[in-house]
C-alpha cells in the first residue's frame, strides 16, 4: 500500500513516463518503502526530493549505423540515462539486449541510484546500452557497433562525469572496444572513463567476478545472521553469463552445491554440482548453449529444454539471468519445496508478487539493490585505482568487496530494525539507499 502523497507522485510518474513498465515497477517498489521515511523526515516532502529523484538529469538517445559482415547498413538505437549525480559521477552499466528501450534503461538507471547510495562509495546513478543484439554476430560486428556506440556516447561521458560498465550483452570484449575507440576519438589515456576493463589496460582485479561472488558473500551473511550457513545447501544459481558464474564458483568455494543453471534454451541439472571449468569454456569461450555443457559433461547431467530452471528444488535460489524471471507463482512452488534464502544477482528477477510470497514465508530475501551491488562497488574500486595509478592484489580486492557486502548487509538489517521491520531486506535497502541520496540533494540546493 502506497501513502498518500506518495502514491500521488507514483500516479505522476505513470502519467509522464508512459508505457515504460518496468521502470513503473522499480518506482513503486521504493515507494512502497519509504512511506515511514517521511513521517521521521518531513523536509524530504517539502523540498520535493522524491519527486526530483523519479525524473532523470538527463536522457540522451541516440542512432547507432553500423557495416554487418555482409556489407549491409544496420541501425540501432542507443541510450544513456543519466539519473542522478548528487553523489558522485554517474555510474552504471551499458546492456546491449534486443529487449532495451528507455523503459529498461531508466528501471536500470533508478535501481542504480539507490545500489550505488547503499555501497556508500561516491557514485551517482546512470544506465545506457542499446537494442542490438550481439547474438551470432562475429567479433568483427560486435567491434564495429561498439565503436559506432562511442562515437556518439563518448561526448557525453568522463571520468569525472559518468563512468559506464557492463551489463546483459556487454563483458570484456565490448569494454575494450569502447574504452579502445574513446581512447582514440579524445586522445587521452583517461583509464577511469569505463569500467570492467582488462587487465592488460587498467582492469581491476575481482572486478569480473565481483558481482557474483559479492551476491554469495551477501547470501552468505543472511543465513550467518540466522545461524546458519552455505555448507552443504542445494544452489539453483538462474542464468549462466558473468553473474551466474561467478556466483556458482564462490557458492562451491563456501560449500554449497549448485545443482542447476539455465540460458534462454533452457536449464541443466547436474546433481553432482555444475562443472565450472567446463561451464566457462562452453559458456565464456565457446558462447554456446548448455546442451553442450551436458552432452559433454555426460552422466549425472541432464539439459531441459524450454523449461522454468525454478522448477528444480532448492534451499538457496540465486536468480543471475535477467528482470522478472521469477512471478509469483515461481515463488510459490519454491517455497514449497523448502527455500531458506534468495540472492538476487541479476536486477529486478523477482516480480512484486514474488517478493511477497517470499516476505510473507519469512525467506530470507536479499533485493538486487543490496546482493547484487558487488559489481558496482568494484567499479568504484577500479576508478580508484584507475585515478591513483595503482593496482592491487586479488586477495586485497576480494578482501575489500567482502567487507563492502558484509558493511551493505549489515546496514540493510539495522535499517530494517529501525523503521520496525526486523528482516526485511527489501525495506531496508531502499530507506538506506533512498536517505543517503536524499541527505546529499538536499546539502547541494535545489538541483
Ligand atoms: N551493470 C552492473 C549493475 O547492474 C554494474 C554496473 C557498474 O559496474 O557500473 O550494477
Amino acid at each position: 500500500m502506497l501513502h498518500e502523497k506518495l502514491s500521488s507522485i507514483y500516479d505522476n510518474v505513470l502519467r509522464r513516463n508512459p508505457g515504460e513498465i518496468e521502470f513503473h515497477q522499480a518506482v513503486r517498489e521504493v515507494l512502497e518503502s519509504i512511506g515511514p521515511v517521511l513521517g521521521k523526515h518531513p523536509e524530504y516532502a517539502e523540498s520535493k526530493i522524491i519527486e526530483r529523484i523519479c525524473e532523470p538529469e538527463r536522457q540522451i538517445i541516440f542512432r547507432v549505423p553500423w557495416l554487418d559482415d555482409r556489407g549491409e547498413v544496420q541501425i540501432n538505437r542507443g541510450f544513456r540515462v543519466e539519473f542522478n549525480s548528487a553523489l558522485g559521477p554517474y555510474k552504471g552499466g551499458l546492456r546491449f539486449h534486443p529487449s532495451v528501450y528507455l523503459g529498461i534503461v531508466k528501471f536500470l538507471g533508478f535501481e542504480q541510484i539507490f545500489k550505488n547510495g547503499l555501497t556508500g562509495l561516491p557514485i551517482g546513478g546512470g544506465k545506457g546500452g542499446s537494442d542490438f543484439d550481439p547474438k551470432g554476430r562475429s567479433d568483427r560486428e560486435v567491434m564495429r557497433f561498439c565503436q559506432s556506440f562511442m562515437t556518439e556516447l563518448f561526448r557525453h561521458i568522463g571520468e569525472y562525469t559518468d563512468v559506464p560498465a557492463g551489463d546483459i550483452g556487454v563483458g570484456g570484449r565490448e569494454v575494450g572496444y569502447l574504452f579502445g575507440q574513446y581512447k582514440r576519438i579524445t586522445n587521452r589515456y583517461e583509464s577511469g572513463v569505463i569500467t570492467g576493463k582488462g587487465l592488460a589496460y587498467g582492469g581491476a582485479q575481482v572486478r569480473k567476478e565481483a558481482t557474483g561472488y559479492g551476491c554469495a558473500f551477501f547470501v552468505e551473511e543472511m543465513l550467518k545472521a540466522r545461524g546458519t550457513s552455505f555448507d552443504g545447501r542445494r544452489v539453483v544459481v538462474s542464468g549462466s553469463g558473468n553473474v551466474a558464474v561467478y556466483s556458482i564458483e564462490k557458492v562451491a568455494q563456501l560449500g554449497g552445491v549448485v545443482v542447476a543453471c539455465s540460458d534462454s534454451s533452457g536449464y541443466v541439472l547436474d546433481e553432482k554440482g555444475i562443472d565450472l571449468e567446463l561451464l566457462k569454456q562452453v559458456k565464456e569461450v565457446e558462447r554456446a548453449r548448455l546442451d553442450v555443457y551436458a552432452a559433454r559433461r555426460g552422466e549425472g547431467a541432464t539439459f531441459v529444454p524450454d523449461r522454468n530452471v525454478w522448477e528444480v528444488p532448492c534451499e538457496v535460489a540465486m536468480p543471475s539471468a535477467t528482470q522478472n524471471e521469477i512471478t509469483g507463482k515461481d515463488a510459490a512452488t519454491m517455497v514449497s519445496n523448502g527455500l531458506v534464502a534468495v540472492g538476487e544477482g541479476a536486477n529486478m528477477p523477482t516480480t512484486p508478487e514474488g517478493i511477497k510470497v517470499f516476505l510473507d514465508a519469512g525467506v530470507a530475501f536479499g533485493p538486487g539493490k543490496a546482493a547484487n551491488a558487488g559489481g558496482v562497488a568494484t567499479s568504484a574500486l577500479e576508478m580508484q585505482q584507475n585515478a591513483s595509478r595503482d593496482s592491487w592484489t586479488f586477495e586485497f580486492s576480494e578482501h575489500r568487496l567482502q567487507e563492502i557486502m558484509s558493511d551493505i548487509h549489515d546496514r540493510c538489517l539495522q535499517t530494517a530494525d529501525e523503521y520496525g521491520m526486523p528482516g526485511n531486506y527489501v525495506a531496508g535497502a531502499n530507506i538506506d539507499g533512498f536517505r543517503r541520496v536524499a541527505d546529499a540533494m538536499l546539502s547541494l540546493g535545489l538541483i
